[in-house]
C-alpha cells in the first residue's frame, strides 16, 4: 500500500461528467489498495470569471486590502471543486472528505494572490486516510497567520499538490492534465513536439520558470527540495485502463542525469509572453547607474528579468531590462519620475510587445556553438534579436512578440526536437 497524491487541473475537472472520470480513477487507484490524497483545480474558467467579476468593481488603486478580497472570491473556485469531487466519489460507493486550505491547515506567508506555502498540519488528513477514506483537498489556497485566505498565484495547485505530497512523504504525486505529458515544446504551437519519457528536475525547473506553464514553478522547487516522486500524465485516457500502465505513462521529473539525457543537447523550448521591455536612454556612463536604477525598481517590489547595458558613446549609455507585463506601467512611470530627473537621463522608452523564447537543456553545459546554432536559426527566419541572457542549461532571446511562434518552430527544427532521439 502507498499513499499517493493525485492532481486534476481545470480542463480535468471542466464538467460534472469529467469530475465523474476523475472521482472513477481515483476510486480505481483506492481500490488498488492505496491511501489517496486528491487535489483539483477550480473547473477550467472558473478562476479567470472570478477574478473578471472583481475587475469590474475593482477600485482605482489596487491596495493589499484589495488584493485580500481577491484570494478571498478566487479560492471560491477551487471550493466547488473539492465538494463535487468528494460527492462524486461517494457516490461510487466510498468514503471521502473534502478540505479547503484553512481546514487542513496549509499555512502561508500574507504576499495575496503569490503567497507561499510554509508548513502544512497532515495530521487530519492522516487520521482519515487511516479511517479509510479518501481525502480531497483545494488546490491553490491556503490560510496565513491571521486567519486570511491566500491564494498562490496562477497554476498554484500544481504546488499544492507537491506540497501536500512532500509534508505527507507521499510515495508518489501524479500531476493529471490535458496533455499525457512534458513536451519538447507546447504542442499547441508546435504540432510535432514530443513528449518526453523523463526530464531532469533542472531542466524541469527552467522549463516551468521561462514559461512552460505545464508545471508551476514553484511545484518544480518543493519537489526538487523534498525529493518528491512527480510525475505528469494524461486525464484524458479512459479511466479504467491499466493501473500499472496509467502508473508508467506520461513524464517522469528525474533527480539523476541518465545517459540518456546525456545524448539531447537541447531538451525543450519555452517561451513567455509576459514580458515588457524597457529601456533608460542616454544615462550618463559612470559606477553606480545600474543600482540606480535596479535599485529603485526592486524597492517598489517590481521584478527585472533580462537586464543589457550597451557600450557608451561619449560617456551615455542606453540601459535596457525586462519586467512583468503587469508592472510596465508603473515601472515607466517610476523612472520617469524619480530615476531620469536624479540621474539625468535622456528619456524612458519602451516596448511591451516583445517574447522571450529560451532553449533548455542539460547537455548544453558540455557542449559548444549550441547558442550558435539558436542565433543561425533564427537569422535565417530574419528575427532581430533584441537581449540575450545564457546561464549553463539555457539561452534566451528577447524578440518581437509576433515572431514568437516562428521563432519556436524554427528551433524545435534546428535542435532536431521533432526527431525521436531514441
Ligand atoms: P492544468 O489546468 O491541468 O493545470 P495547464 O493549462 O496549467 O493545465 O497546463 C497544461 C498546458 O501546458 C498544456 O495544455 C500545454 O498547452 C501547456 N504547455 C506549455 N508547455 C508545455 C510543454 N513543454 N509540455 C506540455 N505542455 C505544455
Ligand atoms: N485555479 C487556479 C488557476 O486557474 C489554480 C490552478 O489551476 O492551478 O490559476
Ligand atoms: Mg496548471
Amino acid at each position: 500500500m502507498a499513499l499517493i497524491v493525485h492532481k486534476y487541473g481545470g480542463t480535468s475537472m471542466g464538467s460534472t461528467e469529467r469530475i465523474r472520470n476523475v472521482a472513477k480513477r481515483v476510486a480505481k487507484w483506492h481500490r488498488a489498495g492505496h491511501q489517496m490524497v486528491v487535489v483539483p483545480s477550480a473547473m477550467s474558467g472558473e478562476t479567470n470569471r472570478l477574478l473578471a467579476l472583481a475587475k469590474e468593481l475593482a477600485p482605482a488603486t489596487h491596495t493589499t486590502e484589495y488584493a485580500r478580497e481577491l484570494d478571498m472570491i478566487a479560492a471560491t473556485g477551487e471550493q466547488v471543486s473539492v465538494g463535487l469531487l468528494s460527492i462524486a466519489l461517494q457516490a461510487e460507493g466510498l468514503q471521502a472528505v473534502s478540505y479547503a486550505g484553512w481546514q487542513v491547515p496549509i499555512k502561508t506567508d500574507s504576499a495575496y494572490t503569490k503567497a507561499r506555502i510554509e508548513s502544512i498540519d497532515d495530521a487530519r488528513v492522516r487520521a482519515d486516510l487511516a479511517a479509510g477514506k479518501i481525502v480531497i483537498i483545494t488546490g491553490f489556497q491556503g490560510v496565513d497567520a491571521q486567519g486570511n485566505i491566500t491564494t498562490l498565484g496562477r497554476g498554484g495547485s500544481d504546488t499544492s499538490a507537491v506540497a501536500v505530497a512532500a509534508a505527507m512523504k507521499a510515495d508518489e504525486c501524479l500531476i493529471y492534465t490535458d496533455v499525457d505529458g512534458v513536451y519538447t515544446t507546447d504542442p499547441r504551437i508546435v504540432p510535432e513536439a514530443r513528449r518526453l519519457h523523463t526530464i531532469s528536475f533542472e531542466e524541469m525547473l527552467e522549463m516551468a520558470s521561462l514559461g512552460s506553464k505545464v508545471l508551476q514553478i514553484r511545484s518544480v522547487e518543493f519537489a526538487g527540495k523534498y525529493r518528491v516522486p512527480l510525475r505528469v500524465l494524461s486525464s484524458f485516457t479512459p479511466w479504467d485502463i491499466p493501473i500499472e500502465e496509467e502508473a508508467k505513462s506520461g513524464t517522469l521529473i528525474t533527480f539523476e542525469e541518465d545517459e540518456k539525457m546525456e545524448k539531447a543537447v537541447v531538451s525543450g523550448i519555452a517561451f513567455n509572453r509576459d514580458e515588457a521591455k524597457i529601456t533608460v536612454m542616454g544615462v550618463p556612463d559612470k559606477p553606480g547607474i545600474a543600482y540606480q536604477i535596479l535599485g529603485t525598481v526592486a524597492d517598489a517590489n517590481i521584478d527585472v528579468d533580462v537586464i543589457l547595458q550597451n557600450v557608451s558613446h561619449e560617456g551615455k549609455t542606453d540601459f535596457s531590462f525586462t519586467v512583468h507585463r503587469n508592472d510596465y506601467a508603473k515601472t515607466i512611470d517610476l523612472l520617469n519620475s524619480k530615476v531620469v530627473p536624479a540621474l539625468g537621463a535622456e528619456k524612458v522608452v519602451g516596448d511591451p510587445k516583445i517574447c522571450k523564447v529560451s532553449i533548455v537543456g542539460i547537455g548544453m553545459r558540455s557542449h559548444v556553438g549550441v547558442a550558435a546554432t539558436m542565433f543561425r536559426a533564427l537569422s535565417e527566419e530574419g528575427i532581430n534579436i533584441q537581449m540575450i541572457t545564457t546561464s549553463e542549461i539555457k539561452t534566451s532571446v528577447v524578440i518581437d512578440e509576433k515572431y514568437m511562434e516562428l521563432a519556436v518552430r524554427a528551433l524545435h527544427k534546428a535542435f532536431d526536437l521533432d526527431q525521436d532521439a531514441a
